[in-house]
């Protein structure tokens, strides 16, 4: 019996690009980033973390993600970091379950910039966004402090 097997049509490339996206897990967001970052940004390619809830684990410290990231710095020598954050987001409804809207949005926008001050500390250069939806479309809007 022969194993399934698949070829793709994307060429191979050895090298690495020295960017790396972090964003949330929601399947709702994850082609409409792709986009943001290669038309907006211009962001061909890029190493990626996606974890339910994005960035956030960088303001918590959390060890073993915080591993892997430093991780990836070091090995892909990433230089530019793309961190986004959204709306309707699962992981930060959960940790604040009776926050309204405004309140949660507010905590996630300071979590982006502190995970910016945390990743520069570090000699990285790194963006913030915040996606939301207007009309049916995806918006990606710059957090700056
Ligand atoms: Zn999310």
């Amino acid at each position: 019996m022969q194993a399934e097997r698949f070829r793709s049509w994307v060429l191979w490339k050895e090298e690495f690009s020295g960017n790396l996206a972090i964003f949330c897990s929601d399947e709702r967001f994850a082609n409409a980033t792709f986009e943001f970052l290669r038309r907006h940004l211009g962001i061909e390619r890029c190493d990626l973390m996606v974890v339910a809830g994005g960035p956030a684990f960088i303001p918590k410290n959390e060890i073993a993600l915080m591993e892997r990231v430093d991780l990836l710095l070091k090995a892909h020598e990433v230089k530019k970091v793309i961190l986004i954050a959204h709306d309707d987001c699962g992981y930060y409804k959960h940790l604040h379950k009776d926050l309204p809207y405004q309140t949660i949005k507010r905590k996630q926008c300071e979590d982006l910039l502190a995970a910016i001050t945390k990743l520069q500390a570090k000699g990285i250069q790194a963006k913030a966004f915040f996606a939301f939806v207007d009309s049916g479309e995806v918006v990606f809007e710059e957090v700056k402090p």
